[in-house]
């Protein structure tokens, strides 16, 4: 039985689903958003709904961003002819964060993982194959998914998938620095 009103517990609920939140933690924030003022929920609010409103993805590599095509693939300063394939949006920004990876990116949106239902078909594996067979300019693939099963999985099918494509194909360990990558090969 619960000690709190049906509403009270929606919040609650609300914040345990969030990553990282344990129990007590959403109590806490629920407790925190009722002792808040008005105007400060009602802008919190807000920027849940316009953060989500406005998400859009680069139709080329599918990260997150404001504009279509996002900037690192409108950009004239990166090579275009250069994919990194990463997991996630976050792989992207921690990559960008370096500075040191100057070509662009092809954000699958998840790995492959047969336990959890997830195929080749509900990642962005078939978009990455059409890119490069529209763009014969692309010269290599970076495959930068996690040293994980899945992660593993995910890297050996594709690789497998742009062999008849001709285009080089290389797999870095995710979270080891690019440049030691490029350093060393380039
Ligand atoms: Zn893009």
């Amino acid at each position: 039985m619960s000690y709190y009103s049906p509403s009270i517990e929606k919040l609650i609920e609300g914040f345990e689903r969030l990553p990282s939140i344990g129990h007590k933690t959403a109590i806490r924030l629920a407790f925190h958003i009722l002792n808040a003022r008005e105007e400060e929920v009602t802008e919190f609010i807000n920027s849940i709904t316009n953060a989500k409103a406005n998400l859009k993805y680069c139709s080329k590599c599918y990260n997150i961003s404001d504009t279509d095509p996002c900037p690192i693939c409108a950009s004239p300063k990166r090579e275009q002819n250069l994919i990194c394939v990463v997991e996630d949006v976050k792989d992207v920004i921690a990559m960008e964060r370096t500075h040191e990876f100057k070509g662009t990116y092809h954000v699958l949106h998840g790995s492959i993982s047969p336990m959890n239902g997830i195929g080749p078909d509900e990642i962005k594996i078939k978009e990455l194959l059409a890119r490069i067979q529209q763009n014969p300019d692309i010269k290599e693939v970076v495959i930068a998914t996690n040293p994980k099963v899945e992660g593993e999985a995910t890297a050996m099918y594709i690789s497998k998938l742009l062999k008849p494509l001709g285009v080089k194909v290389t797999r870095i360990a995710h979270g080891i620095p690019i440049r030691r990558r490029f350093g060393i090969y380039r």
